[in-house]
């Protein structure tokens, strides 16, 4: 712990020294941001930052920007981080499912995640819900089904990468593929949605009486007494066939889907792209069927990081794949916080709080935005620089125009190294 308390503080003195000349040469830093700056080197020099009570060794090493933060941060904010880690695991005989919803997050009021592994041949009870669920396959094969209200049925076969998009009350299923099954990440555009509240077939028959069940399905007391007494939720099943077999024994092209419920979005063309990393979007645009939430999958090389950048239309809700981070949220009124990400790890922006990402680990950062809105949009700060008359951007920002026209003038997106 040691070093590690030595590098945070030379780190931080770096930044702190840097803050000085900053406020130095510009007029417009305010009196107590620079305070605050050298208040934050005096108390590193003095040991005001040492931490010798108990410590959770772990978590404080996994997150050193919140624990020490960089100097600018300021104020109450809410928190932003979570992790899948943290969460329960239920596990049961085929998989397990575990989520991070409002009651973990409060601040996500629009999206609530589930992280879902199934075996291979095992399956998540059929089912439907409140929400719309958006789905990132993070491992292995999996086969869905979706019905559409016209009675056309929906069956295809998705791999890491892919996505499927199911609307709010359509009864779906998904069973995990061979080799060995799968897990994926699904979103909902619902804080509140529980994965432990949806509308499960076993749980309607257990709770319908026999005789009108009879009545209603045509079936004998012999065959109504091989229905489940219990919900099935996560159970293993058979390895199906090809999704042709599936196709065709529905009754083949009658009674096939004329909408695709899946999208290979790792595939695609990056929608962005340039020596830092890469952003592929995905909302109703380029997948029409996704009219509840958008996305964009987000690679950043070491060094790089995702600009500063904010979104008009919808909160951020984050799940992050690879790689570490770190991201901080400027929430206006003098306040802004740090945090550090990992993989499994959530993250969560308020609508148009501004933001950046850093990626300070060695390998490739990937992670998921997703919003709860038909299209993806942000604001790049760099752009909105640049198309400003200069005399606007000089009397605002002192910054002449050699200076100025450093600044990018594309939305990049991600800044290389
Ligand atoms: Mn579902
Ligand atoms: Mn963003």
């Amino acid at each position: 712990m040691k070093a590690n308390e030595t590098e945070a503080v030379s780190r931080r003195s770096f930044l702190g020294a840097a803050a000085a000349a900053l406020s130095a040469g510009a007029m417009f830093a305010p009196q107590a941001f620079a305070q605050s700056a050298s208040e934050i080197r005096k108390g590193e020099a003095n040991h005001s930052a040492d931490n010798p009570g108990p410590i959770n060794r772990r978590l404080a090493e996994e997150n050193p920007n919140s624990s020490l933060s960089p100097f600018t941060d300021r104020g109450d904010v809410s928190p932003f981080w979570y992790s899948f880690d943290l969460s329960h695991r239920r596990v049961q005989d085929g998989g397990w499912t575990r989520q991070v919803t409002q009651k973990e997050l409060p601040s996500s009021q629009d999206i609530a995640g589930v992280n879902m592994r199934l075996t291979a041949g095992s399956y998540r009870e059929l089912h439907w819900h409140t929400a719309n669920e958006w789905a990132f396959m993070l491992y292995g094969n999996a086969r869905v089904t979706v019905l559409n209200p016209d009675g056309t049925i929906f069956i295809g076969d998705v791999s890491k990468g892919d996505l499927w998009y199911f609307p709010a009350g359509y009864p779906h299923s998904i069973q995990g593929l061979g080799p060995d099954g799968c897990e994926f990440l699904l979103v909902f555009d619902q804080g509140t949605f529980s994965e432990y509240q949806t509308f499960l077939i076993s749980d309607w028959l257990v709770h319908t009486p026999g005789e009108v069940l009879a009545k209603n399905l045509r079936l004998s007391e012999a065959a109504l007494a091989k229905l489940p007494d219990d919900e099935l939720y996560i159970f293993p099943g058979t390895l199906p066939g090809s999704v042709e077999d599936d196709r065709r024994a529905v009754g083949g092209k009658a009674v096939e889907s004329k909408i695709d419920y899946t999208f290979r979005m790792e595939a695609m063309k990056p929608t962005a792209e340039d020596a830092g990393g890469n952003v592929k979007v995905v909302d109703s645009a380029v997948f029409p069927e996704s009219k509840g939430i958008a996305a964009a999958l987000v690679t950043v090389k070491p060094g790089g990081m995702r600009e500063l950048h904010w979104h008009p239309n919808a909160s951020e809700w984050q799940y992050y794949i690879q790689g570490s981070g770190r991201m901080t949220v400027f929430a206006s009124s003098g306040k802004a916080r740090t945090t550090d990400f990992n993989a499994n790890d959530v993250g969560f922006i308020p609508a148009v709080a501004g933001h950046y990402i850093e990626n300070t680990g060695s390998e490739d950062l990937v992670f998921l935005e997703t919003f709860k809105s038909a299209y993806y949009a942000d604001f790049s700060l760099n752009q909105w620089i640049r198309r400003l008359p200069p005399l606007i951007a000089k009397e605002h920002l002192h910054l002449d125009q050699a200076e100025l026209k450093s600044v990018p003038e594309q939305s990049l997106k991600i800044i290389a190294k």
